[in-house]
């Protein structure tokens, strides 16, 4: 399933500013509004997927990662189920952007909060993972063992003794939040906020458990399959929703991050997509022309030689480089050729190479010179 561009569903330009994406969604926000299209399927997918596009072109660090690697460095790519591989729910959206239709009138959006109740999130966990460049190019699977916060199993989770139930607040009868009544010059006013005897959570704990001391976590291990998806990057993040440590008293657990590392690899430089190989040769093989074999990340390949090869070649492989994360499509091999001089030499080889020495095609002639060559590598690089 493709997903549509962030930047089309809100109809803006990829340069659009901070505000003109804001005023984009709030436009679309109020068009395809529940309250307005109530029943309309239509509306609400179209409502969803403008607050997804909002979420991450709203957030600088989202909408880098975004612009940078599109949907796949979003965590949709390779069974990532991260923020924007789910979706987002009505209940999300009104919870994160409720204040963007603040100042319409009827779009309080307040009725559909069903509950403020806080909901405590564990943090995330951020690790490195090593690769080589060959499982960067097929994609894997990497077992990590990740020390973590686990939910306690004394008490399941909750926090109190034995995984009892906390007790409903009194304050706030379980709402998590307090309403105040004052009378102002403007009239009535309604103030909402925290309730200060639960901190938000509706519940409280009389008698703790005496492992987790109430928080309902505790320090353990997981071993997660982190699945990599083809052509990743150095330095690329990618992000598995709910993995990080466990939420306290059965809250909802972090992301673990993954930060890809690449291991420098003894053949093969990467630029880009493409893979670079050094081939060194002899006088005799670049002069006469000559079948090479050379490592390619797919195990061995043979490669034709032509008679009178300079130093300096760049032979291209096509698609032996590495897979594109975001578009169908491989990059190249390059091979580079080398011509390899003797650093030591036995009196019989000198004697043949002061023969040649002098020789007519051994010298290079004029206009010989290739002048094109830096044209050449520059589009083997593009
Ligand atoms: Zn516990
Ligand atoms: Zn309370």
């Amino acid at each position: 399933m493709s997903k549509r561009d962030y930047y089309e569903i809100l109809g803006v330009p990829r340069n659009a500013s901070a505000d003109e994406i804001k005023k984009a969604y709030r436009k679309l926000a109020v068009k395809y509004h529940p309250d307005k299209n109530p029943g309309d399927k239509a509306a609400e997918e179209k409502f969803k997927e403008a607050a997804e596009a909002y979420e991450v072109l709203s957030n600088p660090e989202k909408k880098q990662r975004y612009d940078q690697f599109g949907h796949a460095g979003m965590g949709g790519a390779g069974g990532f189920g991260g923020y924007s591989g789910q979706g987002m729910s009505m209940e999300d959206i009104f919870e994160q952007f409720g204040d963007i239709f603040g100042g319409f009138g009827g779009f309080g959006g307040g009725s559909r909060r069903s509950s403020r109740r806080t909901v405590n999130r564990g943090s995330n966990i951020r690790i490195k993972v090593k690769l080589t460049l060959e499982e960067i190019a097929e994609g894997t699977t990497k077992k990590i063992k990740v020390n973590k916060y686990v939910p306690c199993d004394a008490c399941d989770g909750s926090g109190a003794k034995g995984g009892a139930k906390g007790a409903t607040c009194k304050t706030c009868n379980g709402s998590g939040q307090v309403t105040q009544v004052t009378n102002t010059f403007l009239g009535r006013m309604q103030t909402v906020s925290t309730c200060p005897t639960c901190n938000g959570e509706g519940t409280i704990i009389t008698d703790k458990c005496n492992k987790c001391w109430g928080d309902g976590i505790v320090r353990g291990e997981e071993v997660i399959d982190i699945k990599i998806p083809a052509g990743v990057e150095d330095g690329m993040q990618l992000s598995m929703s709910g993995k990080g440590n466990a939420g306290p008293r059965n809250g909802v657990p972090g992301d673990l991050l993954i930060v890809i590392e690449e291991a420098e690899h003894e053949d093969f430089i990467r630029e880009g997509n493409h893979i670079v190989y050094d081939l060194y040769l002899n006088f005799a093989d670049a002069a006469l022309g000559t079948h090479v074999e050379i490592p390619t990340l797919g195990g061995k390949a043979k490669i034709k030689i032509e008679p009178g090869t300079m130093a300096g070649k760049l032979l291209r492989l096509k698609g032996k480089g590495l897979p594109s994360i975001n578009d169908y499509g491989r990059g190249d091999q390059i091979v580079r050729v080398n011509i390899w001089t003797p650093q030591k030499l036995s009196s019989e080889e000198k004697a043949i190479l002061e023969k040649l020495r002098n020789s007519p095609n051994f010298n290079p002639g004029e206009g010989k010179k290739d002048r094109s060559f830096f044209d050449k590598m520059k589009n083997m690089f593009n």
